[in-house]
């Protein structure tokens, strides 16, 4: 691991950090915050600032919204196929400049460049989608049932929208919100994460060039997240809250969002169960499970929180998750072949030692890592534990980080029970070959999502989200954009 940057590298991360625009951006034009402030934005890998961006007061984003609510009416009118088009546009945009968009989210944020890369095209597909979206946006037309009257359902755009979004994928995040409303004709102000705001100021000035007309979308980027969100959650104009964080955050929203009665849709936090069964395809459940695990570092709503392993494989397993994780190079994501970057901050990496240190000290065993690495940034060693108590509160709390805590379980009535031994409902993971058992089990989980014999569920195309304390809505699939609709029904009269 080095953090050395060389010369050449360095100018490149420099002009690509320095191309970003970093005031607020409202109303189609970029100005700074009101007074003034800024705020500095890391380098999670050297801990050193990288840039300085605006720091939105309470003002700034109320000029948002009233920026927002006076391009209502006019984006609402335009063309569904024009709407749709801009996405599209931008759909290319992102792809065209996937390197420096990807090399830019990797600085802000850690991950590896590759993983940069999937993220800006997996942003990206969510443009393409809702641009497909946006010309099919239907109603109905139906005859009463007593003949005498007919029905009209047409379904038209929410209004305004809050979205606030949050780091672990900077610009994905981001999108799969901007893609919808975009096509369902409303217009925003977007709050993105205070620690990684840049992939967004660069979407912004994309979606410009692109043909977004001023006052759609407005960004404000702050450190104070709630006194500049409060008053606009407050707003009789605003009429949606999308919110993807924390559900301690998500939580205080949707009391905001109540008194207000907004429409919310909610991706919170999760407790992804990993379930490996004694019929699974060992080979295939360990790749599975490497993907579900350091994605994005473990940084990830999705990311498998625990493996509920078979007892009569549990050892086998652990060895081979441990030799593959054991093998993955640790580094600044910004080198080629690194496939494990940084934490995103301190904060996150002392949460992570905390839990682990936690779980060992209950009695776990570290088969490989177990600690902070040392030197600059904020690394944590690729970590699998074994004889995890079922005390362990990382089997409880979201992890966020490369650990793979193991738990042996006897039948599938105990891994059932376990895997939904949790307040969190946002997906698990099912490794086995069986069809019934597959079923069986897939039926029986809390869960908005599974994976069934795969570690990735993410797609543009499928609704993503969850149930239980993970949240509410839907993001991508034909459901995104319903989240963004209004249905008016009209009693036409037809004597
Ligand atoms: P994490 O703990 O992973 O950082 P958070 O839920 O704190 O997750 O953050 C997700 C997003 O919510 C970020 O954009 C953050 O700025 C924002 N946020 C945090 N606290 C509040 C709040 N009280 N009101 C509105 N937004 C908030």
């Amino acid at each position: 691991m080095s953090d050395s940057v060389d010369a050449v590298d360095s100018v490149r991360e420099q002009a690509v950090v320095g191309a970003v625009p970093t005031g607020v951006f409202i109303g189609g034009g970029w100005r700074d915050a009101t007074g003034g402030a800024r705020l500095v934005v890391e380098d999670p890998s050297t801990g050193r600032p990288l840039a300085e961006v605006a720091d939105a007061t309470p003002d700034d984003g109320l000029a948002a919204l009233d920026a927002a609510a006076a391009a209502q009416a006019s984006w609402a009118s335009t063309p569904p196929r024009v709407r749709g088009e801009v996405l599209r546009r931008t759909y290319e945009l992102l792809t065209a400049r996937v390197e420096d968009l990807a090399l830019l989210m990797t600085l802000e944020m850690g991950k590896p460049v590759a993983e940069s890369r999937a993220e800006v095209a997996y942003a990206a597909e969510f443009f393409r989608w809702f641009a497909e979206e946006a010309v099919r946006i239907d109603g109905r037309y139906t005859v009463n049932p007593n003949g005498g009257a007919r029905l009209l359902v047409m379904r038209q755009p929410v209004g305004p929208c809050l979205l606030i979004t949050p780091w672990n994928f900077p610009m994905a995040m981001g999108t799969r919100k901007l893609g919808p409303a975009i096509a369902a004709g409303c217009t925003m102000v977007c709050k993105p994460a205070e620690l990684t705001p840049l992939s967004m100021l660069a979407l912004a000035e994309i979606l410009a060039e692109a043909g977004l007309p001023p006052g759609v979308l407005n960004v404000v980027t702050t450190s104070r997240a709630g006194d500049v969100t409060r008053p606009l959650l407050a707003d009789r104009r605003l009429r949606k809250l999308s919110f993807t964080g924390s559900t301690a955050v998500g939580r205080q929203l949707i009391g905001l969002a109540a008194d207000n009665v907004l429409r919310v849709s909610m991706e919170l936090g999760g407790n992804a169960p990993f379930l490996v069964f004694e019929d699974a395809d060992l080979e295939a459940a360990v790749e599975g499970a490497v993907i579900a695990k350091m994605r994005n570092v473990g940084e990830a709503c999705t990311a498998a929180n625990r493996f509920h392993v078979h007892e009569s494989v549990a050892d086998e397993f652990a060895t081979r998750l441990a030799g593959r994780l054991g093998a993955m190079t640790v580094g600044r994501g910004t080198q080629e072949g690194v496939q494990v970057g940084p934490l995103v901050d301190g904060r996150q990496r002392a949460k992570v030692a905390e839990l682990v240190d936690d779980a060992t000290a209950r009695g776990a065993t570290a088969l490989l890592g177990g600690r902070p690495l040392d030197g600059p940034g904020y690394f944590y060693a690729p970590t699998v534990l074994t004889d995890v108590p079922a005390g362990a509160r990382m089997l409880r709390e979201e992890v966020f980080g490369p650990v793979a805590p193991i738990v042996p379980f006897a039948t599938e009535d105990e891994a059932v029970a376990a895997a939904n031994d949790t307040e969190y409902g946002l997906v698990a993971y099912v490794y086995t070959t069986g069809l019934e058992r597959a079923l069986r089990v897939v039926e029986r989980l809390e869960t908005g999502m599974v994976g069934l014999n795969q570690g990735l569920v993410s797609n543009p195309a499928a609704p993503f989200g969850g149930v239980k304390h993970s949240g509410f809505g839907r993001e991508g699939g034909r459901e995104g954009i319903d989240e963004y609709l209004a249905t008016k029904y009209v009693a036409v009269k037809l004597a």
